[in-house]
């Protein structure tokens, strides 16, 4: 008799899929409450690990009502707080085709197919980027596997790069505003950071000569990691400075764009992004403001023949994955892991039925509305606008709160189901922060919000 797991079950199917078919269909999404609960999720879950299996009804009620529900749903308009995600619904239904079939997307002589579109959807980011032709890469988890993978890289090249130059014991600059996945994947590569002060928040390839003059460690500095847009506030590095300067040292320049590169798809910011086309290596999250489904990074290399000879992976079972093919490209070869799901795929199929110009559209929005969401700051008497949004972050001061007024204010917004935000740190004090993502997140719904801070 077969394994009864491996065998079609029709009414398993209609159960997961009608699931899936209404959670698609609300309009909007219900924002939920996440671990702020009272109720205990490990009595909920206590039994269901049988050895006879558990009617699956019962496990789709029990994810639906009690486990979907301790998820704060980050597609919902009204989620401002962290980064967001708004998955468009083609990419989300792709999802499950990669799930059904299996998709894998580790090497091309066993998913050729996958692979060559998820380079298309690689080329249309290296394209906004300005990448040459030879530019490629593959999708990675997330942006902090992309920054470990790109480093890596510079890394690894060093020698090749500065010659006899190459430090014994190598330094990557970062600016004090870089991401804290950057400094951990510093911290597993073995390499010291070198802290380049800021400019208005900002690194500057002025302030990044500087430091590299003046500190002991600077001419042991091998690659410089500027980011665009910060995560905190979204802002861009000066990236035209930042590669001048990779450029006079020979440094691998990197560019951590996971929330704020999708931007590159906007006219009306495209300039602030002026000097990525020189980046060793770039990062952008697509499962962030590109609106495809988690985990999805891309991860792109100027020169990716430098990225194949250091992540290629040497193990008798994969000599067979080399095979010369002209079109050949091994996923594998471009980052630190091996077997992976053909991650790109929803992008790729989003973009291919919605076309760029809906991308474009849709990011304009998400700008339009955070302008004005700043303008109403400005307008609000108890309200005080930290600084101009250059992306899509709002960053205000309510006169007389501490943190836990802004903490306060929070759990208030949650429970009433109005918005989810967070407080954050700027300058060492607690401020208001709205992340805007969500091209359905209207100026009403923030006014709603902001009203309640009176
Ligand atoms: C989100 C983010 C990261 C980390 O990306 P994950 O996808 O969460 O791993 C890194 N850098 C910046 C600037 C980010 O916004």
């Amino acid at each position: 008799m077969r394994n009864p797991m491996f065998v079609y079950d029709e009414r398993l199917t209609d159960l997961v899929f009608d699931y899936c078919r209404w959670r698609l269909s609300l309009d909007p999404v219900p924002l939920d409450y996440g671990g702020s609960g009272s109720q205990s999720l490990a009595a909920s879950l206590e039994g269901l690990m049988t050895a006879g299996g558990v009617d699956p009804a019962v496990v789709m009620d029990l994810f639906d009502k009690t486990l979907a529900a301790a998820v704060v749903s980050v597609d919902s308009p009204k989620f401002l707080a962290f980064i967001p995600a708004a998955p468009t619904k083609a990419a989300l239904l792709f999802d499950m085709v990669v799930a059904c079939s299996s998709l894998h997307g580790t090497s091309w002589i066993e998913a050729a197919g996958p692979v060559a579109a998820e380079n298309q959807a690689l080329r249309v980011l290296s394209d906004l980027a300005g990448l040459p032709e030879g530019a490629g890469g593959c999708f990675v988890a997330g942006g902090s596997a992309g920054n470990l993978s790109g480093l890596m890289v510079g890394r690894d090249t060093a020698a090749y790069r500065m010659g006899d130059r190459a430090p014994e014991h190598p330094v990557v600059a970062i600016s004090e505003e870089a991401h804290s996945s950057v400094g951990k994947a510093l911290h597993v590569l073995g390499i010291e950071a070198l802290l380049v002060p800021c400019e208005d928040h900002r690194l500057t390839g002025r302030g990044l000569r500087a430091t590299l003059a003046t500190d002991p460690r600077g001419d042991d500095v091998i690659a410089v990691v500027a980011t665009s847009g910060t995560t905190n506030a979204g802002i861009i590095d000066d990236l035209i400075g930042v590669a001048d300067v990779a450029e006079e040292r020979n440094l691998w320049f990197h560019v951590d764009g996971a929330y704020g590169a999708a931007a590159l798809f906007a006219p009306s910011v495209r300039h602030r992004f002026d000097g990525i086309e020189r980046v060793d290596s770039f990062v952008v999250d697509p499962h962030k403001w590109l609106f495809a489904p988690f985990d999805c990074a891309a991860l792109i290399y100027r020169d990716p023949r430098l990225a194949k000879a250091v992540h290629s992976q040497d193990a008798s079972y994969l000599e067979v994955m080399h095979t010369g093919a002209p079109e050949e490209w091994n996923p594998s070869d471009y980052a630190y892991h091996l077997t992976r799901r053909a991650r790109g795929m929803p992008l790729w199929f989003s973009l291919a039925v919605n076309g760029t110009d809906a991308y474009r559209d849709a990011i304009e929005t998400v700008l339009a509305v955070t302008q004005q969401v700043a303008d109403l700051v400005d307008a609000t008497a108890q309200l005080e606008l930290i600084r101009r949004p250059e992306l899509s972050v709002v960053l205000f001061r309510r006169t007389g709160w501490d943190r836990s007024d802004y903490e306060a204010w929070s759990d208030r917004l949650l429970a009433d189901q109005i918005g989810f935000v967070m407080p954050t740190t700027w300058e060492g004090e607690p401020v208001g922060r709205l992340a805007l993502l969500h091209p359905d997140t209207t100026i009403e719904l923030v006014a709603e919000i902001l009203a309640t801070t009176v």
